[in-house]
C-alpha cells in the first residue's frame, strides 16, 4: 500500500527533451519504490512535437491536464524545424502559454557546483567551490508584460516603448516564495533592484521589507542590480537566496548559472497558484538530438526539485542529489562535463548510475 499518490504530467517536448525525460522517469520509479510513493505518470504533446500532431504548440487539453496534475515534468521544447514559424505558432510559445495559464510567477534556479565539476568553470575553482545559491526570479510581470508597449513612427523618427510595471501583491507573492526558500535553507535573502533610479524598484524594496517582518528568522539586504551583477562574479559564496524581479532575474539567473560551467547541470521549477512546473534550464539541444549524448542531470535534479518543493519528499530529493554527486565523484561523465581521466557515458547510462545510486542509498 503506498502511502500517497501523486499525479504528474510528462511533457517532453523536443530534441533532447524525450531523452532527458526517459531518465528522470527512470529514477522517479526507483524513488517511488524507496519512498513509498505513488505516482501516476500521463504523457501529452507540447513544443514541435504538439504542432506536427495538434497544429498548435499546447493544446487545450494539454493545458487543462497541467492544470488537473500535481506538478509536471518538462524536458524542453524547439528545433530549427520550426524556426520560420511565426512567433505566436512557434514551439516556444507552447512553455510560455503554459507558464502565463498556471500563472507561474516564480522561476526558481538553483545553482551549486559539485566539487568534481569546480574546474569546469570559467572561473576559478577557488571563486566557485562550494557555491549553493538560488535565484527567484519574477516570471509572469514587470517589463516583459507592462502596457503601453509597442512601436511608432513619430515626427522625430521611429519610437519605441515598454513600460516597468508591478503592484505591491505581484512583488508580496513572490517574496515569500523566496522567504519561505530561504527558511529551509541557509536564512539569507538578497532582494536586486534598481532603487537609485526606479520608482518601480523602490515599491519593490518596500515590499520586500513588509514581507520581511513577517520571517523574523531570515536575514534579508539589497544589492542594485549593477553591484549584483559584478558580486555573482566577485564573491558568489555570499549568496543564500537572490529575489528580483523579471527582467534583472532573467539575466542574472543566467549569468548565476554559467558559474557552474555547464548548463546540461542546472534544474528549475516554475511556482504559482496551482500546479508547478519543472524543467531543465537548458533547451532542446538539436546539435546532439538523437544521439544518446546528452547529460540528463538537470533534468534528474529538476525532479529532485519537485520531490522537495511539490511533495514535499525532502528525504527523496536528497538521495537523488547525494547519487548525482556520488555518480560525478566516481567519474562518470557525459560529453558536455567530460575531461581527462573521466568515464565518458551516455545519456541512458547516466541515468542508470543515477538509479542505482539512488536504489543502493539506505
Ligand atoms: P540549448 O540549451 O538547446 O543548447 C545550447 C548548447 O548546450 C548546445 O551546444 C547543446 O548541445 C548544449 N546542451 C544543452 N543542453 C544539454 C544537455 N542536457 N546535455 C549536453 N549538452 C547540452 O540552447 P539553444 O541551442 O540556444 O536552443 C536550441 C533550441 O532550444 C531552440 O529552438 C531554442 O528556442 C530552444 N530552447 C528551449 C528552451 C526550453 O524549452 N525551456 C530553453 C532554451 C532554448
Amino acid at each position: 500500500m503506498r502511502e500517497k499518490n501523486y499525479d504528474i504530467l510528462v511533457l517532453e517536448g523536443d530534441g533532447i527533451g524525450p531523452e532527458v525525460t526517459a531518465e528522470a522517469v527512470k529514477v522517479l520509479e526507483i524513488c517511488g519504490e524507496r519512498f513509498n510513493a505513488g505516482f501516476d505518470l500521463s504523457s501529452a504533446l507540447v513544443g514541435g512535437a504538439a504542432i506536427e500532431a495538434q497544429g498548435v504548440p499546447v493544446s487545450d487539453e494539454t493545458v487543462q491536464a497541467a492544470k488537473n496534475a500535481d506538478a509536471v515534468l518538462l524536458g524542453a521544447v524547439g528545433g530549427p524545424q520550426w524556426d520560420d514559424l511565426p512567433t505566436d505558432k512557434r514551439p516556444e510559445k507552447g512553455l510560455l502559454a503554459l507558464r502565463q495559464i498556471l500563472d507561474l510567477y516564480a522561476n526558481l534556479r538553483p545553482v551549486s557546483v559539485h566539487e568534481s565539476l569546480a574546474h569546469t568553470s570559467t572561473l576559478r575553482p577557488e571563486v566557485v567551490s562550494g557555491i549553493d545559491l538560488l535565484v527567484v526570479r519574477e516570471l509572469v510581470s514587470g517589463i516583459y508584460f507592462g502596457e503601453p508597449r509597442g512601436r511608432q513612427n513619430t515626427s522625430s523618427g521611429r519610437e519605441a516603448v515598454n513600460t516597468m510595471r508591478y503592484n505591491e501583491e505581484e512583488i508580496a507573492r513572490v517574496a515569500r516564495v523566496a522567504f519561505d526558500a530561504a527558511a529551509r535553507r541557509r536564512k539569507k535573502v538578497t532582494s536586486v533592484d534598481k532603487a537609485n533610479v526606479l520608482e518601480v524598484s523602490g515599491l519593490w524594496r518596500e515590499v520586500v521589507i513588509e514581507v520581511a517582518a513577517g520571517y523574523p528568522d531570515i536575514e534579508l539586504d539589497h544589492q542594485f542590480v549593477d553591484n549584483a551583477s559584478m558580486q555573482l562574479i566577485r564573491n558568489p559564496g555570499q549568496f543564500d537566496v537572490i529575489v528580483t524581479g523579471n527582467l534583472f532575474g532573467d539575466i542574472l539567473s543566467d549569468e548565476a548559472a554559467m558559474l557552474t560551467g555547464s548548463i546540461g547541470m542546472l534544474p528549475s521549477g516554475s511556482l504559482g497558484g496551482g500546479s508547478a512546473l519543472y524543467e531543465p534550464v537548458h533547451g532542446s539541444a538539436p546539435d546532439i538530438a538523437g544521439e544518446g549524448k546528452a547529460n540528463p542531470l538537470a533534468m534528474i535534479l529538476s525532479m529532485a526539485m519537485m520531490f522537495e518543493i511539490s511533495f514535499e519528499m525532502d528525504e527523496a530529493a536528497e538521495s537523488v542529489r547525494k547519487a548525482v554527486e556520488e555518480v560525478l565523484g566516481n567519474g562518470y561523465r557525459t560529453g558536455d562535463i567530460m575531461s581527462e581521466g573521466c568515464k565518458l557515458v551516455s545519456c541512458a547510462a547516466m541515468g542508470d548510475l543515477v538509479a542505482d545510486a539512488v536504489r543502493k542509498d539506505s
